[in-house]
């Protein structure tokens, strides 16, 4: 059974897709306006492992991750460089997109740009305007009046308050206190780009760009929709109340929010100035999969603290990991795998992710099969790699690092005074061989050179 955390109904529901074996899956994607943190970067490793998991199961995934290319942020950005929304959108999309790759995220099936539906935006908002749920300003903006939704709230738990009904909030990001009608529809402003309307020359709001979307390619109502958690308000609900009023049916079956991740103990903020971007981590000399590695430990709801520090020992953690898969892809393969055995790994691993991912379980299950002395290298190979299916830690792509020459020339050297019984000559040559950044360890089918 496969249960996933609903924020809708606040507890583990059994998952039961709309179509037999399918699931469409929405997940909302970057405004690319900068580069990305690693804020995002955990967000979107835990939709691939929600993703794989399905996958996993033997689910197929249609995958939709909007590029919001249109926005209050995007303009401010693009008027202070002074180019176009386009041309910024240019510069990070692509970015954004070698980030992904670089975290080895299996791609979406499709990343709809804003810019590329506005007239589905337009008919949508008309047709929220014809059922009353929206009105047009005399600027030519269009509002959406929330106190006409009766379920506005139902998915953040925030409750309407009647005194404020009918003030309006302009900005697409705003805070619980300001809970008020949003726009759909802006109308425009001097150094503005903009688009004709029914209303005029404007551009669409935020939210509305969901809604659209998710209904064009996953239909009126979809299995599962994911986000940050910081996104429950305004945005989502905002994005409930628009579907649902446009469409008159559910919009979502399951939301599932990631948790967010804090900065060396604090609240990841631009008045802190604490971002730490995607390339620092790289530029640094961290393989990206060691950040992987790390959101794999903890749950995928949690909060969660990143320190350099930590990052460090995760990264010491999957070298451990890669160097113990190639001693056992490597070693001893005389004893074939045994079906009961490789199975009964398979249900303990599902039953792991299948509890609402709990990956640190599933991760504990992988260094266990790792060190057991009851497995064979077959059975453990074969294991590793089926799990990796889910972990996405590309396990099957390691390779042996290639040794240079002195340094075989140098174990021949150390061999050789060995069988001389020249022992204080060996362990010299050892020194060297330790100096260079290899370490030797003797065994009975000979000497093994590692990387330290
Ligand atoms: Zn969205």
């Amino acid at each position: 059974m496969l249960k996933i955390y609903n924020t809708l109904s606040r507890k583990k529901e059994t998952f039961k897709p709309i179509k037999k074996n399918q699931v469409g899956m929405y997940t909302c994607g970057p405004t690319v306006y900068g580069p990305g943190h690693l804020g995002h970067a955990r967000s979107y490793v835990n939709f691939d492992i929600l993703k794989r998991m399905f996958l996993y199961n033997g689910y197929k995934v249609k995958h939709i991750l909007n590029i919001t290319d249109v926005h209050d942020d995007m303009i401010k950005k693009a008027n202070e460089l002074d180019i176009t929304i386009r041309k910024l959108a240019n510069r990070y999309t692509p970015l954004f997109l070698k980030d992904l790759a670089d975290l080895n995220i299996i791609p979406a099936n499709k990343y709809p740009k804003v810019t590329e539906h506005v007239p589905g935006i337009i008919r949508m908002t008309q047709a929220l305007i014809n059922k009353d749920y929206g009105y047009v300003e005399k600027d030519g903006s269009v509002y959406y009046d929330v106190s006409k939704f009766k379920n506005y709230g139902k998915l953040s738990g925030i409750k309407l308050d009647k005194a404020k009904t009918g003030t309006r909030v302009e900005t697409d990001k705003y805070e619980k206190k300001d809970i008020a009608d949003f726009a759909l529809w802006k109308g425009w402003k001097k150094g503005e780009p903009y688009w004709k309307s029914p209303w005029g020359k404007g551009r669409p709001g935020w939210h509305i760009e969901c809604s659209v979307m998710a209904s064009k390619y996953l239909g009126k109502t979809i299995d599962l929709h994911g986000g940050a958690m910081d996104l429950k308000f305004p945005h989502h609900e905002n994005e409930i109340a628009q579907s649902e009023a446009a469409n008159e049916v559910r919009f979502v079956n399951y939301w599932f929010h990631a948790g967010l991740l804090d900065i060396e103990g604090q609240k990841m903020s631009k008045s802190l100035g604490n971002y730490i971007e995607m390339h620092e981590v790289k530029s640094k000399g961290f393989n990206p999969l060691s950040l992987r590695y790390l959101f794999l430990t903890a749950h995928y709801r949690s909060k969660m603290n990143f320190t350099w520090k930590s990052l460090k020992s995760a990264e010491q953690s999957l070298n451990n990991l890669y160097q113990k898969v190639i001693e056992i892809k490597t070693g001893n393969k005389k004893q074939t795998a045994r079906n009961e055995i490789m199975q009964s790994y398979q249900k303990k691993f599902l039953r792991s992710i299948n509890d609402d991912l709990d990956m640190p379980k599933a991760l504990a299950l992988m260094w266990n099969v790792v060190k057991s002395k009851k497995l064979s290298n077959e059975e453990k190979y074969k294991i590793i790699l089926d799990f990796d299916k889910v972990f996405g830690l590309n396990l099957a792509k390691i390779k042996k690092p290639s040794i240079p020459k002195k340094i075989k020339d140098l174990v021949k050297i150390r061999e050789e005074y060995r069988k001389k019984d020249d022992w204080k000559k060996a362990d010299r040559a050892r020194k060297e061989i330790k100096e260079l950044g290899y370490s030797i360890k003797d065994t009975k089918e000979g000497s093994k050179i590692n990387k330290i």
